[in-house]
């Protein structure tokens, strides 16, 4: 099964994508994770996104998409794939679009998780707060950058499936792990009883 899964900073979405990819047995693919490993382990790649992923910024597009289809062509994802934070922009949408039709593939959901932006600022800093070690982008200045890349980079992605044929579910992030893990499940039709 390939997924798609596309939702604000704050909303849960690592959250959800691993439990989903656990409960599916499909490899969880972050990009934010891919580059903060590279960025930790200091390679070229690395070196370049640091200063942009630390306020808030995105990564080129030609960059991610590169990132995005060399982890692809590894075979645990020959099975299917869970993709977060990716695509995050209309442009890697259309490439990876582009990529799918020329592979004789399609993804079988995206799912968009929902959050109201006071709440998601509010989790943020609840989130910054508690943490020991909060990474660069957690720190409260570069919060309303992220939030508003989101709203103007993120949304039309979000507008680009919705034009596809019934592939985009809108799913309700509020309320409990568990409440919301719920909704993934029954979205995909997956219920878990
Ligand atoms: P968030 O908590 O904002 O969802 P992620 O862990 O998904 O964070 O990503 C962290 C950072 O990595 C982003 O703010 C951005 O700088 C970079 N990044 C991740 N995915 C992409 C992408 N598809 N395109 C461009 N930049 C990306």
């Amino acid at each position: 099964m390939r997924i798609v899964f596309i939702g604000p900073p704050g909303a849960g979405k690592g959250t959800q994508c691993e439990r989903l990819a656990r409960h599916l047995n499909i490899p969880h693919l972050s990009t934010g994770d891919i580059l903060r490993a590279a960025k930790a382990a200091g390679t070229e790649i690395g070196k370049l996104v640091a200063p942009i992923m630390d306020a808030g910024g995105l990564v080129s597009d030609e960059l991610i998409i590169g990132v995005v289809r060399e982890r692809i062509a590894e075979d645990d994802c020959a099975g299917g794939y869970l993709l977060d934070g990716f695509p995050r922009t209309l442009a890697q949408a259309e490439a990876w679009q582009a990529f799918l039709d020329e592979s004789g593939s399609q993804l079988d959901h995206v799912l968009e998780l929902r959050v109201p932006d006071e709440q998601l600022v509010k989790r943020l800093e609840l989130r910054f707060s508690k943490l020991e070690n909060p990474r660069a982008d957690d720190q409260p200045e570069a919060i309303p950058n992220r939030l508003q890349v989101y709203h103007s980079e993120t949304r039309p992605v979000v507008d680009f499936y919705g034009s596809q044929n019934g592939v985009l579910r809108v799913i309700d992030g509020t309320g409990s792990i568990e409440d919301v893990f719920s909704r993934i499940l029954e979205a995909i039709g997956h219920s878990a009883a």
